[in-house]
Parts: C-alpha cells; sequence; structure tokens
C-alpha cells in the first residue's frame, strides 16, 4: 500500500474515478444526469458533483469513486454489529471517503466527512481488489465490509472488491446509513450478505438536521428485509436527540412491522465530533431502550458499547424456551451453543441469521490496523 500524502483530496477525487454503473444513473437533457445511488437522487449539472461530493457530472457521465481506500481495519464481526452472522469471525473492513449525510456526532468522521470539513485529515491509498482479498485472507477475515464511509455513495468500487472476495469463498457486507433507492439495492443485491442499517431517529425534522429524510430509510430497510439481505438496525442512543420513549417505540414497532426478528442494536453514544453537549449515554437509558424493543415485540435486542453493564442484553438468548445461545461481553464471545443448522439445542428453534456450522475461536476481541502493507505494488494517482 502506498499513502498518498502528496496529493490534494481534489487529486484523488478527479483522478480515482470510473463511470458510474448503468443502473444508477440515468441521462437526463442539457447534459444533466440524474444518480439514484442514494436516496438524494440528486440531478446533477455538467461540471457539478452531488451531495456527497465525491460523484460528479463531467460532461454528462457521471464519475464515481474508484481503485483506493481511506483506511483498513481488521474487526471483530461483532464491532460492525452483526451478532446474527458468522459469530466471531473476523471483519475485514475497509471505507473510502465522503458521505451523503452530515452527522454532528459522527464516529467515523475523518472519512466520512475528509471532503467537507478541512480537519478530516487522511492519508487515501491506491489498491486494488486483489490486493484487498489477498490481505483480507492472510489476516484469516471471514468478510470483506464496506464501512467507515457512507458505502452506498461508493457502491461500484465496492462490488468490484466484492466480485474479487466472493470468487475468494468471503462473505460481503454494508455498514450504512440505509439512505438507498431501489435501483441501489438492485445493483447490490447479488454481491453482498450482510447489511447494517443506522436508523438514527424516528423524527423528521431530526434527519433534516443530520442532512436526510426518514422515508428513503425506513423504505430501504422494509426493501433489504424483503430482497433476502441479512439485516441488523443500529440505533446510536443520544440523550436528548433520540431517547424519548415515544421516539424509541416509533423505531422498534416500525422494526416489528417489518419482522420481529430483526436484530436491533441500541448502543451507547459518546461524545464525539461537533457534538459534545449531551451526556454519554448511561446504561439504565440504554436498558430502558432495549426494555421498549422488547415490549414492542422484537425478539432480539441488544444493548453494545457499554460491556458487563447492561446485563443480559448483550446475549443470545431463544426467545421461545430462553436458552443462551451466544454469551458476549463487549466484542468477546464467552459462549457459543447453537447447533451447526442455527437452531437452539434445547427446543429446536431455528434462530434466523448466517451461522458457520461450527463456532470457530475468535481471532481477536479488539480492532486492530493490520501492520503488514497491502502491497508493494506502487499505484500513483497523477
Ligand atoms: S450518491 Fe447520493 S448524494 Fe451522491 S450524487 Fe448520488 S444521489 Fe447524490
Amino acid at each position: 500500500m502506498v499513502l498518498l500524502h502528496m496529493a490534494t483530496l481534489k487529486d484523488i477525487l478527479d483522478h480515482h474515478v470510473a463511470e458510474a454503473a448503468p443502473g444508477l444513473y440515468e441521462k437526463l437533457d442539457r447534459n444533466r444526469v440524474r444518480c439514484y445511488s442514494c436516496g438524494h437522487c440528486c440531478p446533477i449539472a455538467d461540471g457539478q458533483a452531488g451531495v456527497c461530493k465525491v460523484r460528479f457530472n463531467r460532461g454528462g457521465t457521471l464519475y464515481v469513486p474508484w481503485g483506493y481506500i481511506g483506511g483498513v481495519q481488521c474487526d471483530p464481526i461483532e464491532k460492525k454489529p452483526f451478532f446474527h452472522a458468522y459469530c466471531g469471525a473476523l471483519a475485514y473492513s475497509f471505507g473510502m471517503l465522503g458521505c451523503d449525510l452530515h452527522c454532528s456526532y459522527c464516529q467515523n468522521w475523518v472519512t466520512s466527512q475528509a471532503v467537507r470539513d478541512p480537519h478530516a485529515v487522511v492519508s487515501p491509498a491506491g489498491v486494488t481488489p486483489e490486493m484487498l482479498v489477498r490481505e483480507a485472507l492472510h489476516q484469516g477475515a471471514r468478510l470483506l465490509v464496506s464501512t467507515y464511509n457512507e458505502p452506498l455513495i461508493t457502491s461500484e468500487w465496492a462490488v468490484a472488491i466484492f466480485k474479487e472476495a466472493k470468487a475468494a469463498g468471503l462473505a460481503t457486507a454494508f455498514v450504512s446509513n440505509g439512505n438507498g433507492t431501489p435501483q441501489v439495492l438492485e445493483y447490490l443485491r447479488p454481491w453482498v450478505d450482510l447489511y447494517k442499517v443506522d436508523l438514527k431517529s424516528f423524527n423528521e425534522r431530526r434527519y433534516h438536521q443530520l442532512g436526510g429524510r426518514l422515508q428513503p430509510i425506513l423504505e430501504t430497510i422494509r426493501r433489504l428485509y424483503e430482497m433476502g439481505f441479512w439485516l441488523e438496525v443500529l440505533t446510536l442512543v443520544i440523550p436528548g436527540f433520540n431517547d424519548s420513549d415515544e421516539e424509541l417505540t416509533g423505531m422498534a414497532e416500525f422494526l416489528v412491522s417489518v419482522s420481529p426478528d430483526i436484530p436491533w442494536h441500541v448502543t451507547a453514544f459518546h461524545k464525539d465530533y461537533k457534538m459534545t453537549d449531551p451526556e454519554n449515554t448511561s446504561p439504565e437509558t440504554l436498558m430502558r431502550a432495549a426494555e421498549i424493543g422488547r415490549k414492542a415485540g422484537l425478539h432480539y435486542i441488544y444493548a453494545g458499547n457499554l460491556p458487563g453493564e447492561v446485563g443480559d442484553f448483550e446475549n443470545t438468548r431463544c426467545p421461545d424456551c430462553r436458552e443462551l445461545l451466544v454469551e458476549r461481553r463487549g466484542y468477546l464471545i464467552t459462549a457459543y451453543s447453537l447447533t451447526a443448522e442455527g437452531r437452539c439445542p434445547r427446543c429446536g428453534k431455528q434462530i434466523p441469521g448466517r451461522w458457520d456450522t461450527v463456532f470457530r475461536r475468535q481471532i481477536t476481541d479488539h480492532p486492530y490496523v493490520p501492520r503488514r502493507p497491502i502491497s508493494s505494488d506502487l499505484i500513483s494517482i497523477s
């Protein structure tokens, strides 16, 4: 891997591009285009970029990010978080740059806001799909994950990598804000196995503050489920922002209306980026959110980011007989008793998810940045 310190972000955005996938944009009159890679569905004039600032129209053609990464990290899959897929697996995670929202509490703001915020300094690296997959396999990964920036806006590059990953037997995943469209989900369906959506609020006004709208996110959640992606939903519970009983109930009841089997992660906020006013989320608030989910009828609710402080809400139990199936503390799996078919060993209930036939020892229970360079090959962006 070569760090491209000398290049400006504009150089990278201008030179590391490819034409958008045919299904993800249409040509309009007067050299304008419309992008369908996220729920903004931007009409873009010649010479302009979309809201995300990384997809742009040059001469009536939509160009999109290609051939670089903003960073990589090896994460336990529990960090993404996926609790009903390949428990204990190593998730080789990469990000690009940019986002279609601008959340003031973003915990990945260095990569997501790199093209908007001059304080976000990153060192992108030129890579190929083959390099990433080779390194993921070397690290012992079970899956490749597009994360850290909003993967929907860089879908073409993720798919190029995922094609290579699938050929090598790896699973694939998106960690996304869920601001999708029918077009982008159709495009992703053959190549993405697991999909995590951040449901940030159930309030239209709040979503406007973040730069989005609630409706496309709710529609995307419903579509993802109906299309057969393995879906888990996360809500970062922020005191004073989205933690009222009414709002949490709205989110939980919406998820139940799609399926009570969708795992819902309610996780603790820590002061980050520009949002430093709210207090950090307490264990009591998180457990109140989890209880609301349970009362609404969800079968699998997890409280995250406060290991050891949220009682039984880190564990997976059989919703029928309450047998303990997966015991966790933070990202660490401390016990696992699902059968090879993903059933409860006591009552035989099929537990929804994408389970390995055997639980393999965890390679790590904490994230780390691989020390080994991805490749010695040089890729110049000039
Ligand atoms: S990805 Fe979204 S924000 Fe970016 S150009 Fe396309 S529709 Fe607009």
